[in-house]
């Protein structure tokens, strides 16, 4: 223990060459990064993340672990688990569709001081391959993924049992980089699941007893989600939501509506509603929202919208779509 005095010494010297010269030009990068948005940011928080000499990224004091995540869902999950002692930023701005997102410059620069990235993985985030040297935790490791192109189906959140694993990916990653709370993160961890658990219930019993078994989504996020719970999705476009809708598709939408006794037609949250309202009028039908839960709007954040209540929104609405009697 004779070290304590000269690593004192080492450490007060790191500080003021890695934290206080950085601390200015970061502030400065700060203020103009908009994009992202987060709980937190103070000195100690920039101090951590320039500290490149701490190579296991493992956290060694009780200040906040910085981490990026990629887009909506992955921020919320990380939230719910680190809670306080994370400081999470979320890399796909609010409000923009996250399928075809290409970071900008300045961005790919900040995500380079985070202590970890973690991402959704099986193909979403393809802008991913920009960058380098740092720890990228991909929550869809392992889990057995649909067949889509060269990749798997990414959208494996909106199945309440497959976000349990992701779950776990996250709660292993943290309590790895800050083995300090460990405790704190599995106490988190451990009410996140009660209410995974508690939504899969609600939409095994809300689905329970209904008239029809198929509904049209814009895209095809509800592959997981329709598999797990016994229904059937068309969807209208392929698996991103991007893109324009040829005419083939917007009369094959039509009739299969007409053939299935389908009369609603469901607009993604944040979409051009020109589209449904179109199909919707075709087959003498209503609109309603079935989000695929990628992003989250100012005012949404502002309501304190989460996974949770919009995963009961889309049951309510899916409850209506299907005739559900429950
Ligand atoms: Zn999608």
């Amino acid at each position: 223990m004779n070290d304590k005095p000269f690593l004192n010494i080492v450490c007060s010297f790191v500080l003021i060459t890695l934290v206080f010269i950085p601390y200015f030009e970061l502030k400065a990068s700060d203020a103009a990064n908009e994009s992202m948005y987060n709980n937190a940011t103070n000195l100690s928080d920039t101090a951590k993340l320039n500290n490149s000499d701490n190579k296991s990224n493992v956290s060694s004091n009780t200040q906040p672990l910085k981490v990026f995540t990629s887009f909506y869902p992955i921020y919320d999950f990380v939230k719910k688990i680190g809670k306080d002692k994370i400081d999470v930023f979320v890399i796909v701005p609010a409000g923009i569709e996250p399928h075809d997102f290409e970071p900008t410059a300045k961005q790919i620069i900040d995500m380079q001081k985070a202590s970890a990235i973690f991402i959704n993985g099986a193909g979403f985030e393809s802008w991913l391959k920009k960058l380098n040297n740092i720890p990228i935790i991909d929550l869809s490791k392992d889990l057995p993924l649909e067949k889509n192109g060269q990749n798997g189906n990414p959208h494996i959140w909106l199945d309440p049992v497959m976000a349990k694993a992701q779950a776990k990916n996250i709660l292993d990653s943290l309590t790895h980089l800050d083995p300090h709370n460990k405790l704190y993160y599995h106490n988190n961890y451990n009410q996140f699941i009660n209410n995974l658990d508690k939504l899969d219930v609600d939409i095994v019993s809300g689905l329970n007893k209904c008239k029809l078994h198929d509904f049209l989504s814009f895209h095809d996020a509800f592959t997981y989600f329709s598999k797990r719970y016994g229904i059937s999705q068309h969807a209208i476009q392929g698996v991103s939501s991007e893109g324009e809708v040829p005419p083939q598709k917007i009369k094959e939408a039509i009739d299969l509506s007409k053939q299935l006794g389908i009369d609603v037609i469901f607009a993604e949250d944040h979409m051009d509603s020109r589209l449904p309202d179109l199909i919707a009028k075709e087959i003498n039908g209503q609109v309603l929202t079935l989000s695929p839960i990628e992003m989250i709007s100012d005012e949404e954040k502002q309501m304190n919208k989460d996974y949770f209540s919009k995963m009961h929104d889309n049951l309510n609405n899916l409850k209506i779509a299907l005739k559900c009697t429950s």
